[in-house]
């Protein structure tokens, strides 16, 4: 019994977090522009087919008949488990999602919001809410009251992709990476980082690119060293982000890995408030390979491989004291995941050359405002905060 009921909430885990990281192998794709494709290593082709509407992205389309990420934008009324750490001891296949109490229906009668789509809708609002910060829902379903901005250039930082206007997130993130960008400045000898996706003003799903971020706690940051200028916007549209992972997918590119991006996810990991940090199973197999076990004080646990993420790490915070309604994700496990079965997966067949499935994926269906925890739906109605806008 006790195990029947370890592998369900494994196996949740591994399709509910699945669906927070996956869409952040889109973002992989994402960074770079559209018109210079990443060239530098062929995708990875495990990712699971993103909906239509997602691709403004070259992600790969062979959709997987099975594992873990098969996560299409939830679409079930129940909010997605709180899903333990994606470490199964057996491969994990697909399945659903613990059902869980629904969130009550709209009581008020459908309006014009109602059926326009979730996504369009958090897209569409430029400016967040007034009110104090919270975190809403769950990293892939929810949304952000009070978002902040960060300055899109700072001492040790520097701001990518502008036109997609996702520098916002709670408090806690800003404060995350104003702190974090000179530390991993300092341990590097990099000028600063390169920051890509946080959230959207309102936080909310995004149009493309990520199935997470929606709460204002997630982050990338990208796998290079800030340049000594200030980036023209249009070269944060354009410059893309180095790719540390070789075309086999199971190991580091020697022309691209150095030590220093040891200390830089080090870094992030260690920070108190961080919850986890995304990479590429190649890169969590040589921190694995390096890192001195009897020195490790816990940061490596919270390094767990995912699809995509050779170029970025996603930093994901805790649920901060503020955010009643913010979803927590269970801790990571208690062990490194550096041994047994848990990182072997990412490198077997299922996962670098899975079978070409017979009859193509359903889109799932877009998540509607409905969808979303209802606190949600007086973030979109709620007054602007009016902030300039940094430039
Ligand atoms: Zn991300």
């Amino acid at each position: 019994m006790i195990s029947r009921v370890a592998i369900y909430f494994g196996l949740a885990a591994v399709v509910v977090v699945g669906g927070i990281a996956v869409a952040d192998l889109r973002m992989k794709v994402a960074q770079a522009p559209a018109a210079a494709a990443d060239t530098s290593a062929a995708p990875q082709p495990a990712e699971p087919t993103a909906p239509p509407e997602n691709l403004d992205v070259t992600a790969p389309t062979a959709p997987v008949a099975e594992p873990p990420a098969e996560a299409p934008a939830p679409v079930v009324t129940a909010p997605p488990a709180e899903p333990p750490a994606p470490v199964v001891t057996a491969p994990p296949v697909e399945a659903p999602a613990p059902v869980v109490a629904a969130p009550p229906p709209p009581s008020s009668p459908a309006t014009a919001e109602d059926k326009m789509t979730a996504k369009k809708l958090f897209a569409a609002a430029q400016l967040p809410t007034l009110g104090k910060a919270m975190a809403i829902g769950y990293y892939p379903r929810g949304c952000l009251q009070g978002g902040v901005e960060l300055p899109v250039t700072g001492p040790t930082w520097q701001v990518m992709r502008l036109s997609r206007n996702r520098n916002w997130g709670h408090p806690s993130l800003v404060h995350f990476l104003e702190k974090f960008a000179p530390l991993a400045a300092k341990v590097t000898g990099w000028k600063g980082i390169m920051i890509g996706d946080m959230a959207q003003p309102r936080g909310g799903p995004l149009p493309f690119g990520h199935l997470s971020h929606q709460i204002g706690l997630d982050v990338d940051v990208w796998f290079m060293p800030m340049p000594n200028h200030v980036l023209s916007k249009e070269e944060r549209e354009k410059t893309s982000a180095i790719n540390l992972v070789s075309d086999d997918w199971k190991h580091l590119n020697p022309k691209t890995w150095t030590p220093q991006h040891i200390a830089f996810i080090k870094t992030a990991a260690e920070q108190p408030n961080v919850e986890r940090v995304l990479v590429n199973a190649a890169i969590k197999q040589e921190l694995c390979r390096v890192e001195n076990k009897s020195k490790d004080d816990g940061w490596l646990a919270k390094v767990r491989p995912w699809y995509g993420h050779h170029d970025h790490i996603h930093v994901r915070l805790k649920c901060p004291a503020d955010s009643p309604n913010c979803r927590k994700q269970p801790p990571v496990p208690g062990d490194d995941g550096c041994s047994g079965d848990a990182l072997k997966y990412w490198f077997s067949d299922k996962v670098l050359h899975p079978p070409k499935p017979t009859t193509p994926a359903k889109p799932p269906r877009p998540l509607m405002l409905s969808d979303l925890p209802p606190a949600c739906k007086d973030v979109i109605a709620a007054p602007a905060k009016q902030v300039s806008k940094a430039e």
